[in-house]
């Protein structure tokens, strides 16, 4: 069965914790297709300082060099917040039901599963994959620990079914966060990340220079 892999993020502003995960998760799980998924009205964050053309641009600027990354830009043509729910069943009107939808997230949005628009919903239209991140551990009580025990899968489940699992992918990921890098550009943080200029695609951080973002 083809498999696509689905990023969903702010990208404010991308960097390369994002940017290996997806390679990770496309790699290791042989995803036929990987793309990330800009979102336009993040409904759990506060809305960026910086516009979706720009979080769009940075992501597009990342990519260029990296053809085995897409970007999928619908989040941004709608008006209304983006939930995931949305953007799956989307999707799997597109697709039809013989292609495996697998929405990749980290350990910290596992975490807080249940603070999502119809959360229990979406195994209905894809997968959801789940990466380890630093800092942040398998919630072990709780809804979301119930309903993980119920649905979980072994990756190969991906290919063989178009939805309806969870999968805990142990990928070695970045510990870095746009958190970190917001603070670092701006100079506040004394703390910063020792190399996080490393941390951002080249042309990221040439786009972040050029357009003032983050002063
Ligand atoms: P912020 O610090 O602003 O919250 P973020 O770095 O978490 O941002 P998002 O754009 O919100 O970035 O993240 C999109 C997705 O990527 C989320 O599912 C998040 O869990 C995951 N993610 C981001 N950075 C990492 C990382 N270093 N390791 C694992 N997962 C990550």
């Amino acid at each position: 069965m083809k498999t696509i892999g689905l990023l969903g993020g702010t990208f404010d502003p991308i960097h390369l914790g994002h940017i290996r995960m997806a390679q990770a998760f496309k790699a290791q799980l042989t995803l036929d297709e990987m793309r990330l998924l800009p979102c336009h009205l993040p409904p759990h964050k506060a809305t960026p300082a910086r516009s979706s053309a720009q979080r769009l641009d940075m992501v597009r600027l990342a990519l260029q060099a990296l053809p085995e990354l897409q970007v999928d830009a619908r989040e941004l043509l709608r008006e209304q917040a983006s939930y995931t729910i949305d953007t799956l069943a989307e999707l799997r009107e597109e697709q039809g039901s013989e292609v495996s939808l697998c929405w990749c997230v980290g350990m910290d949005s596992l975490v807080n599963l249940n603070r999502w628009h119809r959360w229990r919903e979406l195994l209905d239209y894809g997968h959801l994959v789940v990466a380890a991140r630093p800092g942040w551990s398998l919630p072990v009580e709780g809804e979301v620990a119930d309903w993980l025990g119920r649905h979980r899968i072994e990756p190969q489940g991906l290919v063989e079914r178009a939805a309806g699992g969870v999968v805990i992918a142990p990928l070695g990921l970045v510990d870095i966060s746009s958190t970190q890098l917001r603070e670092a550009l701006s100079g506040r943080s004394l703390k910063a990340p020792l190399d996080w200029r490393e941390q951002l695609p080249p042309t990221v951080y040439d786009y972040i220079e050029q357009q003032r973002l983050y002063r």
